[in-house]
């Protein structure tokens, strides 16, 4: 049996997990309206906790100091380890097959440029428009990790604001005001013209990751005596990057989708582990298997160490915040 091209797995996967988030999110309304006291009792699903990066980084920075993994949101830490280490083996693999704006952006930029809508900057623009995340990852990493100590990071985490954050991100979305709405059409028509203008301009998720895929042995490597230099690995890069200018690219944008490699004509496009010539070459369904192989990998420990799912009901109702009996 032929394995899917690596652009067909990639889509394929973004979308299970589209479909995934769409459940929990479903599955947190009912939550979040039972403790408005306005329908029976729905378990809160853990995968919401994705939604808080800033409180995953502040459980991160008391982990990393040895106070113990978050009790409030360990499923959020756990899936910051995930994206963390996903960085770190397969060039962004969280940006590239489990975030859900990673899709949307995608389908966003694939709409753009099949209705010939697709804009490239110059160089000093294209790098004028990736500074802002990096300025937010730096403003962000300053407020929350080095300024709050242990002892505040423990006093944060036990607040009511932190006990149902992702409750408060879920309202946040469905009742948006008009500035929120305004920044996501300007992101999102943004998107058509510019592939990837949040996820390569704004977000500071995607910056720390990239970062870290700066030590990533993964690559996409070109054979520059095979390459034509027909410009489709270039114009299927859902991060804007100039493939068919690039020996290897190993750089922070790449999310390891593998996109470039299916639309490459000769095949002079390939993935690839290490480095020079002993750089190994790997199938097209490696970055996606990678990821996917981390993040069961990581929800298994997760769940058999017991820091998956936290019981906030003693909390809840500590700080009085259950719903009143009918
Ligand atoms: S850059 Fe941010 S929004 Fe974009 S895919 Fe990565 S984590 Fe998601
Ligand atoms: S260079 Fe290739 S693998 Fe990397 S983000 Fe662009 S299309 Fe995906
Ligand atoms: S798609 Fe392949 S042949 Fe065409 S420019 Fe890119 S690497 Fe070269």
């Amino acid at each position: 049996m032929a394995f899917p091209s690596p652009a067909r797995l990639h889509r394929t996967i973004q979308l299970a997990f589209v479909l995934f988030l769409a459940w929990t999110a479903w599955e947190l309304y009912g939550y979040a309206a039972w403790l408005d006291g306005k329908g029976a009792f729905v378990p809160r699903p853990p995968a919401a906790e994705a939604f808080l990066p800033l409180s995953a980084l502040l459980g991160l920075k008391r982990f990393l100091l040895g106070h113990g993994f978050d009790p409030v949101h360990p499923a959020g830490l756990t899936v910051l380890l995930v994206a963390l280490a996903s960085a770190l083996l397969c060039r962004r693999g969280f940006c590239g097959f489990l975030c859900p704006v990673g899709w949307l952006s995608g389908a966003l930029s694939r709409f753009g440029e099949r209705n010939g809508l697709r804009c490239e900057p110059g160089k000093r623009l294209e790098w004028l428009l990736t500074l802002p995340k990096y300025l937010i990852l730096g403003l962000l990493l300053y407020g929350f990790m080095v300024r709050m100590g242990v002892r505040e990071i423990d006093w944060f985490i036990m607040l009511p604001y932190n006990l149902t954050a992702d409750v408060a991100m879920l309202r946040y979305f469905l009742e948006p005001g008009t500035a929120t709405l305004m920044v996501l059409a300007a992101m999102g028509i943004g998107s058509i013209f510019l592939p990837g203008l949040w996820c390569r301009g704004f977000c500071p998720y995607g910056a720390l990751l990239g970062l870290l895929s700066l030590f990533s042995p993964a690559a996409v490597n070109r054979e520059a005596a095979q390459c034509t230099g027909c410009g489709r690995c270039r114009r299927a890069c859902p991060s804007r990057i100039a493939v068919d200018r690039q020996k290897r690219v190993s750089g922070p944008e790449c999310v390891g989708c593998g996109e470039c490699v299916s639309v490459c004509p000769t095949g002079c496009l390939r993935m690839s582990v290490g480095y020079g010539p002993t750089a190994r070459r790997m199938p097209g369904w490696f970055f996606g298997a990678a990821t996917l192989a981390i993040l069961f990998c990581g929800y298994g420990l997760a769940v058999l160490t017991g820091h998956w799912n936290a019981d906030l009901l003693p909390l809840l109702t500590r700080h009085g915040l259950l719903p009143p009996f009918p």
